[in-house]
């Protein structure tokens, strides 16, 4: 159960029966992250991509369909044997994000449970951070926005990118819009949990099976894992 009191148009105070109260700050107890598990995740299957667009007000703009994604579907295939993989593609939130490195203002931004975000009133729309991430998971805003959800603010001439769902997250769902789709779906092929906790699922599978971060090489240490690669 939650409650919101507006402050202004587009601002909520949000008090939170369960999860974490609005006056009490993130810390480094937790790293959030998800892991995609490729082997369960269906070819042409597109749910995740619909729910996050819902769930973050994202879609069509005049009627026009607009090109942002947060999370993209992509297919990998082996060239050694053909195999072809299909996985869901978002902001990695990496540990060292060369998006928070380049930015020249402050808006890209990392918080303490690892979220990696973009302060869209700071942001000065420059693009540094677009041309510095190397998976392509940001997006800059050209048309003006209407019908926005309350809880996803975004602007035009700024740039954004996967929330990893924060507000839901802030609030105690516990799991972000993409999970839950494809978990109801009934595919199960991304999970969200805490990483720092070895109880959790997502720990729990981290180490027991072989998983990998895309594009181990540029040691950014992801948030965001893949099985069945
Ligand atoms: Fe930044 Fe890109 Fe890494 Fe996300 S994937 S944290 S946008 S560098
Ligand atoms: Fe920072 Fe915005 Fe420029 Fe990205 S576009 S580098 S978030 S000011």
């Amino acid at each position: 159960m939650a409650a919101s009191v507006a402050l202004a148009p587009g601002v909520a105070l949000l008090s939170v029966a369960h999860g974490r109260p609005a006056e009490q700050g993130v810390d480094d107890s937790v790293r959030w992250g998800l892991l995609v598990d490729s082997n369960k995740c269906a070819a042409g299957c597109d749910l995740c991509v619909t729910a996050c667009h819902t769930e973050n007000g994202i879609g069509k703009v005049h009627g026009q369909e607009t090109d942002t994604q947060w999370i993209r579907k992509v297919q990998l295939t082996d060239k050694a044997t053909g195999r072809v993989s299909s996985l869901p593609m978002m902001c990695q939130h990496c540990e060292s994000p060369p998006c928070v490195d380049v930015c020249p203002t402050g808006a890209s931004f990392k918080r303490a449970d690892g979220i990696v975000l973009v302060d869209k009133h700071i942001c000065i729309g420059c693009r540094y951070c677009m041309m510095a991430c190397p998976y392509k998971a940001r997006s800059f805003i050209h048309e003006e926005l209407h019908e926005q959800s309350p809880d996803v603010p975004r602007g035009k001439g700024t740039v954004e990118s996967c929330t990893l769902c924060v507000h839901k997250i802030d609030r105690g769902d516990g799991i972000t819009a993409c999970a839950d789709a494809c978990a109801k779906a009934g595919y199960k092929a991304i999970i969200f949990g805490d990483l720092k906790d070895p109880d959790s699922e997502i720990s729990k599978q981290l180490l027991a099976y072989p998983s990998k971060q895309i594009r181990q090489d540029f040691n950014l240490n992801t948030g965001v894992r893949y099985k069945g690669i």
